[in-house]
């Protein structure tokens, strides 16, 4: 059996305390925290908003359409996600019930303000070479600041002192284009992004 890296009993501690969090009214709403998971010590994490419905359900992040369209995406930028540690910059679903349907809402300034408690002692026990933000909410909880994706896409840009991240596009946004050639532009947009940071990673 392969050692256990020092820091992952710290993590998977921080994973159990984020299970009962209630810092904000987001858990109020949801099944479960939604922590993220990956080896301690990837060289590369993902970082997206928040879980979705499938997510929230399971208890695991990105297994639902967004999640599959990671996973071609890592697939086709030709990086293997058992070696990515993946999660969320807010870890519990926010939605609005209509009908039997739960509808998802986009987390305010405060509770991903507050949740960021979880994401900066994930990054700081993972210890990431790469930090990949998909889409701005993520970008914003990693860099301290507003971010757009048409000013920070495509570079290395810094989160925090001396931490190398790049940004790129959530997979649900890709979903969410309504024709067929937008959503394969927007999906290779993705891809690409993705094989700059193995680049980057490669080159380090
Ligand atoms: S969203 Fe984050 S801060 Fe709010 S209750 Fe859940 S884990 Fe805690």
């Amino acid at each position: 059996m392969a050692p256990q890296h020092p820091s992952a009993a710290k993590l998977a501690r921080v994973a159990k305390e984020a299970k009962a969090c209630t810092r904000c009214p987001l858990y109020r709403n949801a099944t479960q925290t939604v922590f993220g998971e990956g080896p301690v010590g990837a060289a590369l994490m993902l970082v997206g908003e928040q879980p979705g419905d499938q997510e929230d359900i399971a208890g695991h992040p990105f297994v639902g359409p967004a999640g599959k369209m990671l996973d071609r995406a890592l697939v086709d930028a030709g990086i293997d996600r058992r070696q990515v540690y993946v999660t969320n910059a807010v870890k519990h679903f926010k939605n609005e019930p209509r009908g039997k349907k739960r509808l998802h809402k986009k987390p305010n300034r405060y509770e991903v303000e507050v949740c960021k408690v979880w994401l900066a002692q994930e990054v700081s026990l993972v210890k990431p070479g790469l930090v990949v933000a998909m889409g701005v909410t993520a970008a914003a909880a990693l860099a301290g600041r507003p971010m757009t994706l048409a000013r920070e896409r495509g570079k290395e840009i810094a989160f925090g002192e001396g931490r190398r991240g790049m940004v790129t596009v959530h997979p649900s946004s890709i979903l969410r284009v309504p024709d067929k050639a937008g959503r394969h532009k927007a999906y290779a947009g993705l891809v690409r992004d993705l094989k700059l940071a193995l680049k980057v990673l490669q080159a380090a």
